[in-house]
This record gives structure tokens, C-alpha cells and sequence, in this order.
């Protein structure tokens, strides 16, 4: 347990270390500036690199209320750039079993979500966060990891090290600095895999709704997510146990399977094409045991992408630690300074858990073990058309239950 009151600190030390520029990290940063809190993030990138792919396309009202609050305009200018699309539709082997236009919002509020890829979400928060004045270390790969009762000393490659009172761990699924003070993740590995393909939009853009086709006859039976985002839209099929996945990827495939799925002069360049597995695994701890280092986002949790919870929730995590190391911070006792670290450790892990049950939820739907649930699938598919709640009943299924633990409420000072 961290028992040493928070160390008092020359102006040019920085009282938090960021550990990663991902989206997660970047809303840390951001967070603790909106507090007033020097912050300096490691960031084992080059500047100018590019990550890869759409990955998370979805931002929830509640993680854009999250960007006004600690960076004003920020949620705004995200949500302008970002789709929403008010229509939403289920087939089902080719037949239409759910379709429903939601009408806009004109109240000037937040919308209930915007759509663009990572990379977009991340150059605005990166943007922000220099603004801000957050000092991002690019090229600075975390390597070791130190922990005692009042500081946390980090190492990176090229052999630079930096300490702080307190370390926010944002380093994604593979964390260094989780490993380095040994946190285990325990969970499972879901079966099966998915293919997901960026397109940009071509000559005529597709529609923007959002099109959920089960067992999609051009498809070979496989369930197909088309969504939409800025400047072009994603394809996610499902795929079955034993497909091939270098051929389903291979582009003489995609050639044959793309229009076959979307009117052909909707399809502008192919940006990116991945397969990939679920994780559905949670850090044992979301603390060290010095009470000195915190972990969020996928340090701590991953979840198979269903309701988007990935990065929304890690986002939530992000904000809730910068506000448990400002009142460490601020406390001048290191009883409640601890206090306030477990705290977020415990409403965290809580959250996540929640989080996890839902996905998994949804993971029982689209990949159900056994054949009972499977059949019941086919017979809403089939019977939907007639009762209309089974049609209902497949268009939110594969987002598992609506819990509202990405939303948290902010300190007020
Ligand atoms: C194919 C795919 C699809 C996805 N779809 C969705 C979706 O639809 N909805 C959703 O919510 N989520 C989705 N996700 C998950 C989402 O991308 C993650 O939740 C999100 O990226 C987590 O953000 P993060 O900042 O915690 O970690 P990351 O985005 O992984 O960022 C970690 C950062 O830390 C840096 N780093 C790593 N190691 C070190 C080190 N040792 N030292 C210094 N820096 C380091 C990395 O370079 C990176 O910049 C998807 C992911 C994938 C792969």
C-alpha cells in the first residue's frame, strides 16, 4: 500500500506519467489538463507513424460529453466530423425482418453517437491534448517498470527513464507496464474469427444506415455488419469455424465478394482489410500494490466489439483515473490518497466486469454453442416477418444488454 504522502515537486517534474497515445491515453491527458496537472505522455510510436485500420468506428454521447467537459468544442467538432446514420436495418437470408428511421435530433444537443475511424478520433485528441499542453515523448518505448511506496520509475529502449508520484498505464492490449508489475488477465479467447474490411466511398455513395444481415445468401450464409464512417463504410463478416482466413482475405476473393454485398459503384479503394479474434479478458487488479500505478483501457480490460465498448468504456476509465490521481494529488494524506486510487480501481473493474457480461451476452447470440440457440435465431428469422418483437429481438441482440457504465460523473472543482 502506498503509505508516504504525495512527494512535493519541482515545477519542471511532472506529477503523472501517461504510458501510451492511444485514444485512451490521450483522454488521460487530457483529462488531467482540464485539472490544472502537468502531464507527460510515453509514447513508443514515431510521431508520424500511422496505425493501421478503422478499429473502434463507434463514439458514444457519453464519451463526447466527456470530450466537451475536458477539452470545450472538442465533442462537438468529433461529432461533426464523424456519421450518424438514423436508419437502422436486420435481414435475414435475405429478407428484411427490422427497419426503422429515427428522426434527428434538433434540439443542438450531443447526438446519441458519431461514427469515424480511430484514426480520425485519435488526431482530434492528439490535437487537443498538445493544445492543451500535455508534453508527448514520441518514440519512447516503455521497456521497464519500477514501483515503490512513493514513485514509479519508467525505462524506455534507447535507455531514457522518467519517475512520477503516479503512472497511468494506457498501453494497450499488450501493456509493458501491466506485465512489468506482474497483473495478470484472466478470461477466454472466443471461437471463430472476423473479417473486416475499410472501404472509401466510390462513386456514388452508399446510404448511410446500418445493415445487419444474418446468414447473408451472397455471403455463403455467414452474418454480414455493414456501418458506415466518415468517408466510407465497414464490412464485418462472421466467419465459420474452419474458413480458410488467408482466403477469405486474399484480394481475388474480396474482388468476387464486395459486389456481391454492396452496389458496385458504391465501392471506392479497399483502405484496409484485417482478420481478427476476441479477447473477453480482465487485468486481475486495475492497480499495483503500491497504490502508485493505474491501468485503463486495454491495459486493463478487452471485449469483443459488440455496443462498442471497447474504447468507450476505456475512455470513461481514462477520465476516472485522472480525477483519482488529482485528489491523491491534492489530498496531503496519503491515507486518502490511497483511498481515492482503490476507489477507482474498484468502480473500474466493477464497470468492466458489467461490460463484459454484456458483451458476452451478445457473443452467445452471434456465436451460439449448441443447437437450441441457433434454432431460435432461425425461427425469429424466419417468423419475424409476421411477429414483428422477433425481428426487434434480432437487431438488438448482437449488442447485448444496454447498461449505462461508460457514463460517469465528473468531480467538481
Ligand atoms: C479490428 C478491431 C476492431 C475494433 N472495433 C472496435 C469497435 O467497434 N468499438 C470499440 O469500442 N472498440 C473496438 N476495438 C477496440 C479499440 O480499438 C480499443 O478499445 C482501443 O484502441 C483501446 O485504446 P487504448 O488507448 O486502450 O489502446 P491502444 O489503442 O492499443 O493504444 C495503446 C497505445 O500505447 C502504445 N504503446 C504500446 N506499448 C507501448 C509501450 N511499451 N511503451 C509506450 N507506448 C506503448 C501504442 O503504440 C498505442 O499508441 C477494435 C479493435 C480492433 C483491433
Amino acid at each position: 500500500m502506498n503509505t508516504s504522502p504525495p512527494t512535493a515537486l519541482t515545477p519542471d517534474e511532472t506529477p503523472v506519467l501517461v504510458v501510451g497515445a492511444g485514444p485512451v491515453g490521450l483522454t488521460a491527458a487530457l483529462a488531467l489538463r482540464a485539472l490544472d496537472i502537468p502531464v507527460t505522455v510515453l509514447e513508443a510510436r514515431e510521431r508520424t507513424a500511422q496505425r493501421p485500420g478503422s478499429r473502434a468506428l463507434y463514439v458514444h454521447r457519453s464519451s463526447l460529453r466527456l470530450f466537451e467537459e475536458v477539452s470545450p468544442g472538442l465533442g462537438r467538432d468529433i461529432a461533426d466530423y464523424g456519421v450518424v446514420w438514423h436508419t437502422r436495418r436486420t435481414l435475414y437470408r435475405g429478407r428484411e425482418v427490422y427497419a426503422r428511421t429515427y428522426p434527428e435530433a434538433s434540439n443542438g444537443d450531443l447526438p446519441p453517437f458519431t461514427s469515424l475511424r480511430q484514426v480520425e478520433t485519435e488526431r482530434f485528441l492528439l490535437k487537443s491534448a498538445e493544445s492543451a499542453g500535455a508534453r508527448i515523448e514520441w518514440s519512447a518505448e516503455v521497456c521497464s517498470v519500477e514501483a515503490s511506496d512513493d514513485t514509479v520509475r519508467i525505462g524506455v529502449v534507447d535507455g531514457r527513464t522518467w519517475s512520477a508520484p503516479y503512472v497511468i498505464a494506457a498501453d494497450g492490449a499488450r501493456s509493458a507496464v501491466r506485465q512489468g508489475v506482474g497483473i495478470d488477465l484472466s478470461g477466454s479467447r472466443a471461437e471463430g474469427f472476423h473479417v473486416v474490411i475499410d472501404i472509401a466511398d466510390g462513386l456514388r455513395p452508399r446510404s448511410a444506415e446500418r445493415v445487419l444481415h444474418y446468414a447473408h445468401p451472397a455471403a455463403g450464409g455467414r452474418h454480414v455488419l455493414m456501418v458506415p464512417f466518415a468517408g466510407g463504410f465497414q464490412i464485418d463478416v462472421q466467419c465459420k469455424e474452419n474458413d480458410p482466413v488467408e482466403k477469405l482475405t486474399d484480394p481475388q476473393t474480396l474482388k468476387r465478394l464486395l459486389p456481391r454485398l454492396v452496389a458496385p459503384e458504391a465501392i471506392g479503394e479497399v483502405m484496409w482489410v484485417s482478420q481478427y479474434r476476441f479477447l473477453q479478458v480482465l487485468a486481475d487488479r486495475f492497480v499495483d500494490d503500491t497504490g502508485r500505478l493505474l491501468l485503463v483501457g486495454e491495459s486493463a480490460h478487452l471485449f469483443p466489439p459488440f455496443g462498442a465498448r471497447g474504447m468507450n468504456s476505456g475512455i470513461a476509465d481514462a477520465d476516472a483515473a485522472a480525477q483519482a490521481v488529482a485528489l491523491a494529488l491534492l489530498s496531503g494524506n496519503a491515507r486518502r490518497a490511497d483511498a481515492a486510487i482503490r476507489s477507482y480501481a474498484h468502480r473500474r473493474r466493477a464497470a468492466a466486469i458489467d461490460n463484459s457480461a454484456a458483451v458476452g451476452a451478445a457473443l452467445a447470440h452471434l456465436r451460439p454453442r449448441g443447437t437450441a440457440a441457433q434454432t431460435k435465431i432461425e425461427l425469429a428469422g424466419r417468423l419475424a416477418p409476421w411477429i414483428p418483437r422477433l425481428g426487434e429481438w434480432l437487431e438488438r441482440a448482437p449488442y447485448g444488454p444496454r447498461t449505462t457504465t461508460m457514463a460517469k460523473t465528473r468531480i467538481g472543482y
